[in-house]
């Protein structure tokens, strides 16, 4: 519909976990829990900085000009100045991104050995949201599927990107959940795959941590989607969010990546598989660096095919959206990644989040348990990431917040960062208050 009033457009809603922290933000009550927004906290619901992260903010950085070359680096003396240093240059990255920065990111995701392929085309993006829209207006000029299957539920920024990006394809849903089990209804997945899905249909499968049950594939899960997608020529959509994160080891939580990889696109694979699939890579979580909005696209395409169209064709779409990309989360993350010393700290920065929320789920767990709170709380320790899809339904949710000023998705999800020590017997005691 065509508004020439603009004033008759009607109010949307916000998106609810914004909207969540800005209501969870007014309240006075000095109890309060947010349990909503998708972001770490420490054992005292701090932001927390990276340990590795800080470490590049307070020591000497290389500068880089326009093209990556390192030119200089900061003396000792000038290090406690950090990043922001005047002194480190604020040129233009070219439209593709910082190359050193996409490389090392390329090879975290993929492995040093598979990141060096040819057939892996990478660029910079507004993170991982803004990686997962390139990935779709890429689809929809390009490869024009007819669907695109999203599992259900998902996060909910998919269904509002393609719509928006790509208004031509229809948006299907694949079975993901199952309530009565709390757990995957993975014959449902493969089903609807195997008799809905069409040659070039786009798949997007959460590679890790899914956002927002916490429960993903098996290792034999993921060999038999692979087969599908082989065999029916699907265009996955790969999105990495939280890798190091789900898990605390970087490595398994890009196994499923590397397996379609290794699968449908090395060297050995059938060349007439899928045209290609794309990898959103996220690195807000995994770094701690939410608002600096860094992250990756990757397309993979079938060995020994020219990548420099495809290219053409994502740099020519970050032109018309940002121009060229930002540099300071890139700066970040590469010195990071390009420093044995430092990725080795990250490997247990990733290693203290992952554990921090495994610890709050078993205590969350114990706590309803010891309470006598009704139902089995099981599935709160088996799912993984910063998510429990805990089962409350949207009145609970509702009650909860109401009557305990304890902030959650009206879907029952809960951000388990929210919680430590100090708050898990007044949350576990206000469930079982709602049940
Ligand atoms: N995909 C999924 C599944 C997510 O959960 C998120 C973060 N909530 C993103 C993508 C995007 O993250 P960001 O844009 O902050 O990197």
């Amino acid at each position: 519909m065509a508004f020439t009033n603009l004033g008759d457009l009607p109010v949307l809603p916000q998106p609810e976990s914004f909207a969540l922290t800005a209501a969870y933000n007014e309240d006075s009550f000095p109890n309060k829990v947010n349990l909503g927004q998708g972001v770490y906290r420490d054992n005292n619901c701090q932001p927390w900085v990276l340990l590795s992260i800080r470490e590049v903010k307070s020591n000497p950085i290389p500068l880089t000009t326009p093209s990556n070359s390192p030119i200089s680096f900061l003396t000792p003396s000038q290090a406690e100045q950090t990043l922001h240093n005047q002194q480190v240059n604020h040129e233009y990255l070219p439209i593709p991104g910082h190359a050193k920065f996409l490389a090392k990111a390329r090879e975290l995701l993929f492995s040093p050995q598979i990141g060096s392929q040819d057939n892996i085309t990478s660029i910079q993006a507004v993170a991982g949201t803004g990686a997962n829209h390139l990935a779709a207006i890429f689809c929809a000029r390009n490869l024009r599927p007819k669907n695109v299957f999203i599992s259900d539920p998902t996060w909910d920024n998919h269904h509002l990107i393609w719509e928006i990006a790509a208004p031509n394809v229809t948006r299907k849903l694949y079975p993901y959940y199952d309530p009565s089990t709390r757990g995957l209804n993975f014959d449902g997945m493969l089903s609807e795959l195997e008799n809905s899905a069409e040659e070039n249909d786009v798949v997007i499968l959460h590679a890790c941590a899914h956002n927002p049950t916490g429960i993903d594939l098996m290792q034999d899960q993921w060999k038999k989607i692979a087969d599908v997608v082989a065999r029916k020529k699907l265009f996955v959509v790969f999105d990495c969010a939280y890798q190091g994160f789900a898990s605390g080891d970087a490595d398994a939580d890009a196994w499923a990546i590397r397996y379609f990889y290794t699968t449908l696109f090395a060297k050995s694979s059938s060349p007439t598989g899928p045209a290609g699939m794309f990898v959103c890579q996220s690195l807000s979580k995994n770094f701690g660096l939410y608002g600096e909005r860094i992250g990756a696209l990757h397309l993979v395409t079938p060995p020994s095919l020219p990548t420099q169209g495809a290219k053409a064709h994502l740099v020519q779409l970050v032109r018309a959206e940002i121009s060229c990309p930002s540099l300071f989360g890139a700066r970040l993350v590469h010195t990071v990644l390009d420093s044995a010393e430092l990725f080795s700290k990250w490997q247990d920065d990733v290693k203290t989040m992952a554990h921090r929320i495994k610890g709050v789920r078993a205590l969350l767990k114990s706590e309803l348990e010891k309470l006598g709170a009704q139902g089995d709380w099981s599935h709160i320790e088996q799912q993984i990431g910063m998510f429990s899809f805990t089962g409350l339904s949207s009145a609970q949710v509702r009650q909860l917040r109401e009557r305990h000023h304890i902030y959650m998705l009206s879907n029952g999800r809960m951000s388990l960062s929210g919680l430590n020590e100090g708050n898990v017997a007044y949350v576990a005691q206000a469930i079982k208050d709602v049940l």
